[in-house]
């Protein structure tokens, strides 16, 4: 994939992620719900909200990082091993950090 694809489609998701976590902080249905879930049911819908607003923090600073990379030329290299990360898995997880070996070792260490 070349850098200039790879920036539009990090930029793109940016801006995806921007208007998801917009939402997801401004939900007036997640801040109804929360107040009733102090009566006792377990999984409310600001339960969800705040999962889903974890996510998309995580996954916008992953963007926000690759699109650094991108500028500093270092963008489709693994970030532990330095070696090239595969086309495949760009192409699927364009903000991607690490080679599948190098992810694997940082998923098993959490
Ligand atoms: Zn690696």
């Amino acid at each position: 994939m070349d850098v200039t694809t790879a920036r539009e489609r990090l930029e793109d998701m940016l801006a995806e992620l921007d208007r998801s976590i917009g939402v997801l902080q401004g939900d007036p249905v997640a801040v109804r719900e929360h107040s009733a879930a102090d009566a006792g049911s377990d999984l409310t819908d600001a339960d969800r909200a705040q999962a889903m607003l974890a996510v998309a923090t995580t996954q916008r600073r992953a963007v926000i990082e690759a699109i650094k990379r991108l500028e500093e030329g270092a963008y489709g290299r693994c970030v532990d091993c330095a070696k090239p990360v595969p086309e495949g898995r760009l192409e699927a997880r364009p903000e991607a950090a690490r080679c599948v070996q190098c992810q694997g070792k940082q998923e098993r260490r959490r």
